[in-house]
Formats: structure tokens, C-alpha cells, sequence
């Protein structure tokens, strides 16, 4: 016997749970692509990535994962044998590194370990003793997936400005974009990289590279042809806008999933995530236990509205996941470059997650919990009601 039959439930850090519209929007015979209809909705897209970004720069659209959007950043602002300062928080910033290596660029890391965001008084200091300016850029995600944590994008900058050092600042927000308040230029980012199938609830295939006037002034000669930004923007042919065919499917699943977002509205999406976040670890708050799960980050005002990294002991973290896929339905996500892995497992709750949905999770592990007998407090489900029934106290 088991009680997983029913509607599947991929609670993971991406790909999200796609809304039927965006489904729908796809299921349809190639266009034509030439001119009309799918020309015009191409570039009805610009306007609105940059409105979710918070910013009036430029955006680039790549056919390819977040990887190709790390490249494509990379390659149009450094030159081979330049420096970049990688601000490691877990294994993604890491990996944007290893990406610049592969470029010949000499990658500088301070390593904050996966339980903590970045410290900004290192990074001072760091940028402090680079008195000769070498390094060209810092590298930072907003939101490390594999642990959770949320940086502090507009203290980088405001660090950056303390010290009149000129590197730029590169953002990934592939994990929070769409979940985590994000302000490009407010913020003074000069280049962020995102993809399509997280907060933006599009199967996983295009990404994009937005990035300001400094930014594109900085051209380096590890650029190639296929990566030019320069060329994707403002395209005089529309063949252009994709150096080859367009990505037609997901231009169609894209458009619906902007109108889902910019029909609740912006703000009110962040709101959304903050609160289903708040619900979670409301729920972790009861569980916790010596020797039970706990999170990976301590303090709430260092974590991700978008995907949550947790911790049992080995192997119950496995058992957990394993039960949950199994015998409810529900698919929990694997922890990320830590070890013991079975110890380690994360939550996707970025995209398209209402309440019913968390409370769903919620009330899962915790029956699974239970039912493996996993050491833990009592009333985690109970605690989450409660962060939604005061969210929406009164409202009808
Ligand atoms: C998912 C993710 C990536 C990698 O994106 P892919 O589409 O899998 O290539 C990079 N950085 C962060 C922060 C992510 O969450």
C-alpha cells in the first residue's frame, strides 16, 4: 500500500511546480517565425523582465540553463588572466567561479562556509588591500541554493563605494528572482543572472543576463560570438534576439508566466513568498530537537523566501525525503554539496506555492516525521497555521 497516488507534488529548488496557464500556453503548433504574433510577444518580454528586475538597463535572453547564463555574463566583461572575487556561501558561487576558471580568469575566493551569509567587514578588507585594483569583478549569488542563505546584495555595493573600489558587482539571482525582494538599481548591480524555471515558472531552457551601461563598457576579449550581449539587445533582425532559432514553447510559457506575476504584482509576490517562508520555519521552530532536523541557517533575517536548507542526523534525512516521495507524493529536495548527504535536504517553496500547498509539505513531514520516528517536537503543522491564519487575519 501506499498514498502517493494523486497529483504529484515537486517541492524542490527548481525546476517549481508549473502553472497550468504556462502548460497550456505551450501546448501548440510551432509558429511562424518570420514575423507577427511570436515577434511581437518577444519583445512584449523585455519590458517586463526588466519591471521584475527593478531596473531600466539592458536584458539579453540565452537559450540555455542558468550554467549558460554564468558564461554568457562572464564572458562579455573579463578578459583572459583578469581577477574576479568569488563570495562563497555554498556550492553555486563556487561553481560561478569554476566557470570563470574554464575562461582564464584567475578566481580569488573567500570561503564563508555554508552557514553563513557573506561577512561584509571581510569583504572590506579584502577590497581594502587590492589597492592596485586587480580585481575586475566580485561574483556573488543573492540566494545560495544549496544552503539557503540570503546575501546582502545592497551592503556589497554600499562596501564597494566605502572603499572607491571600481570591480562590478555580479549577482546571481537565478534562486530568488521572482521569490526574494531584488532592486537592480537600486541596489547598484551591475550585472545579475537569472533562469526561467524558478520563480519565473517555466520549464527550464532560458535564461538571462541583464546588465547596466558600466557593466557593458567594461568588454573584455573573452567574449565570443555566441555570448554577445551587444548583439541581443535591441536585434535589427529578430533572429538576433537568440543568435538562431528562437526558443518559441518557452516564449509562449514565459509570456503567461510574466502576466501570472505582474497581475498579483511584484511586491505582492515577495509578500507571498515571505510569509509561506515564515510558515515553514515557524514549523522548524517546534521540530527542532538535539539530535532531530533543524535548519541549516540560524538567524531568519539570513534566509532564502525561496528554497530551505535542512538538516537531521544521517541518514534520517534521506529516510525523510525517501517517505515523503514514496508513501505521500511529495518530492523534497537533495541536499547539495554536504556531507553526509543522507543528513541533508531542502525545500523548494519559490514560484508558483500558495498555502494550501506549504501546509500540504508542512503536514507531510510531519507525518513522515512520525511515522519514521524521527526525533522531533510536536506541533510544526499547527505553528504554520498559525503564520497564515494571522497573514490573512480578517481578509475573506
Ligand atoms: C539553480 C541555480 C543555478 C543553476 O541553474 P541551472 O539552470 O541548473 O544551470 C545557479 N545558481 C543558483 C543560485 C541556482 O539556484
Amino acid at each position: 500500500m501506499s498514498l502517493a497516488n494523486g497529483r504529484a507534488y515537486l517541492a524542490i529548488p527548481g525546476p517549481s511546480v508549473m502553472p497550468d496557464a504556462v502548460l497550456q500556453a505551450m501546448n501548440r503548433a510551432s509558429p511562424n517565425i518570420y514575423e507577427g504574433e511570436l515577434h511581437d510577444l518577444t519583445r512584449s518580454l523585455i519590458p517586463d523582465l526588466k519591471t521584475i528586475a527593478r531596473t531600466e538597463h539592458n536584458v539579453a535572453i540565452y537559450i540555455g540553463n542558468g550554467h549558460a547564463a554564468w558564461e554568457a555574463a562572464l564572458s562579455n566583461v573579463l578578459s583572459r588572466d583578469d581577477t574576479v572575487l568569488v563570495l562563497a556561501t555554498g556550492l553555486f558561487c563556487v561553481g560561478w567561479g569554476e566557470v570563470a576558471k574554464g575562461l582564464g580568469v584567475n578566481v580569488q575566493t573567500i570561503d564563508y562556509g555554508n552557514t553563513e551569509p557573506v561577512d561584509l567587514d571581510q569583504l572590506a578588507a579584502v577590497l581594502k588591500a587590492d589597492t592596485d585594483h586587480k580585481i575586475k569583478a566580485i561574483l556573488a549569488v543573492h540566494v545560495d541554493t544549496s544552503t539557503s542563505v540570503k546575501n546582502d546584495v545592497p551592503g556589497m555595493r554600499r562596501v564597494l563605494d566605502e572603499v572607491k573600489h571600481p570591480a562590478l558587482l555580479m549577482v546571481d539571482c537565478i534562486a530568488s528572482f521572482g521569490c526574494d525582494r531584488f532592486e537592480m538599481d537600486a541596489w547598484g548591480v551591475d550585472v545579475m543572472v537569472t533562469a526561467c524555471q524558478k520563480g519565473l515558472m517555466t520549464p527550464a531552457g532560458i535564461s538571462f543576463v541583464y546588465f547596466n551601461d558600466k557593466a557593458n563598457a567594461a568588454q573584455g576579449d573573452c567574449v565570443t560570438a555566441y555570448w554577445d550581449w551587444r548583439k541581443r539587445i535591441n536585434p535589427e533582425v529578430y533572429f538576433m534576439y537568440f543568435y538562431g532559432t528562437a526558443p518559441t514553447h518557452h516564449l509562449y510559457g514565459l509570456r503567461v508566466a510574466l502576466d501570472l506575476i505582474l497581475a498579483e504584482g511584484v511586491e505582492s509576490v515577495w509578500d507571498r513568498h515571505a510569509i509561506l517562508a515564515n510558515a515553514v520555519w515557524a514549523a522548524f521552530d517546534k521540530w527542532s530537537v538535539p539530535g532531530g532536523i533543524a535548519l541549516n541557517i540560524a538567524k531568519p533575517e539570513n534566509r532564502s523566501h525561496a528554497v530551505t536548507s535542512c538538516v537531521a542526523t544521517s541518514p534520517d534525512g534521506d529516510r525523510l525525503r525517501q517517505w515523503c516521495e514514496h508513501q505521500a507524493g511529495l518530492t523534497l529536495g537533495i541536499g547539495l554539496g554536504r556531507s553526509p548527504s543522507d543528513a541533508y535536504f531542502r525545500i523548494g517553496h519559490m514560484g508558483h506555492v500558495n498555502a494550501h500547498m506549504i501546509m500540504g509539505v508542512l503536514g507531510t513531514m510531519e507525518a513522515g516525521l512520525k511515522a519514521l520516528d524521527i526525533p522531533h517536537g510536536d506541533g510544526g503543522l499547527a505553528a504554520a497555521v498559525m503564520v497564515i491564519a494571522n497573514a490573512t487575519r480578517g481578509a475573506a
